[in-house]
């Protein structure tokens, strides 16, 4: 956690992102990162292998935050489509332009979310030998993923638990969640998962919701339940962009004061690769830009 960050709250973040696939998409998350890269996050992570890709336009990206940024950068990984022999060389190729954390996934078969996952032949079949793997090849830090909700593919949460507790156990050093909305949920999830001896920290996704509509449309494909009090929030702003962003950064900064208040403090934020939503929301739970920071030093 930045022992640094003042404010109202002293809590670790990190942001993800994903790799752009158009210029425009470029020059939008690089905006993004300048402008968000003011809160100093513990870390950034890249994604990995969405919409069928391979490992080309995460390892640009990638690339680009290490040479140009400062900061701290993971790269996800995946076991699609690959052998335990190509996935080590797409490690090597992190490893070599200075990759040391990774955010290891099973992620999804190849005909996309909800299609049922055959194991690659001759690849590492889930999340958690992916993790063993990575131990053996190095001293990396590892995140995995976890789903306060349940995986759409689990049988029962504690089918996902014991997943987890797999993964922990081969060497995690954290788990960031599927985003949610529901905190009572989140509670007694992180209940189970400390009562089976998962000590690693969990850390709650937060989601800023941009758009509701689209939202709801891919939030049941993750495995993650949009709450009605959600409707009520943005009822009536569909056509008021403005007013809909100032109750997206509310609505995320209480879901993060609850959290806060319940014990939690490090968060993982989607920035679907835009600054301004995210940033409204650190202002509005009263953290610091680095620049605030040193001129309250100075
Ligand atoms: P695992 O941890 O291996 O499994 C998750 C759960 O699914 C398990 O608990 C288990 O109960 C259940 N499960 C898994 N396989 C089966 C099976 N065959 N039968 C029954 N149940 C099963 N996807 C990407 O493609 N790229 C990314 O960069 C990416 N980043 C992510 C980051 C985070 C923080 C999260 C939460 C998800 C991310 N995903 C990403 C999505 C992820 O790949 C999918 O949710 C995928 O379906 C599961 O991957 P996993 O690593 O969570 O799987």
């Amino acid at each position: 956690m930045a022992s640094n960050r003042s404010g109202r709250h002293k809590i670790g973040i990190s942001f993800e992102f994903f790799p752009p696939k158009s210029e425009d998409m470029d020059a939008q998350l690089w905006t993004a990162v300048d402008k968000l890269q003011e809160w100093d996050p513990d870390f950034v992570s890249v994604t990995y292998g969405a919409g069928g890709t391979t490992k080309a336009p995460t390892l640009a990206t990638v690339g680009r935050f290490i040479a140009d940024t400062p900061l701290k950068t993971a790269s996800h990984l995946t076991c699609v489509g690959a052998t335990k022999a190509e996935t080590h060389s797409v490690v090597e190729s992190f490893r070599s332009i200075g990759v040391k954390h990774f955010v290891a996934l099973r992620g999804d078969a190849p005909g996309g979310v909800g299609a049922p996952y055959t194991p690659f032949p001759g690849g590492y079949a889930n999340a958690s030998e992916l993790v063993a793997g990575l131990r053996s090849l190095g001293d990396f830090e590892i995140s995995v993923s976890a789903y306060p909700e349940k995986h759409p593919e689990s049988a029962d949460v504690d089918a996902d638990i014991a997943m987890l507790k797999r993964k922990a156990d081969n060497g995690a050093d954290r788990a960031l969640t599927q985003f949610f909305f529901d905190n009572d949920n989140f509670e007694r999830y992180l209940e189970k998962v400390r009562s089976v001896g998962v000590t690693i920290p969990i850390v709650p996704g937060i989601m800023p919701i941009q758009n509701l509509t689209q939202l709801k449309r891919f939030a049941g494909a993750c495995g993650a339940v949009i709450p009605s009090f959600l409707d009520r929030r943005f009822a009536g702003y569909d056509d008021k962009p403005e007013e809909r962003a100032k109750v997206a950064a509310e609505v995320a900064a209480e879901q993060v004061e609850d959290l806060i208040r319940r014990g939690i403090d490090e968060f993982h934020f989607y920035t679907m690769n835009r600054s301004p939503l995210v940033s409204k929301v650190l202002e509005n739970l009263g953290l610091q830009r680095r620049e605030e920071r040193s001129g309250a030093a100075a």
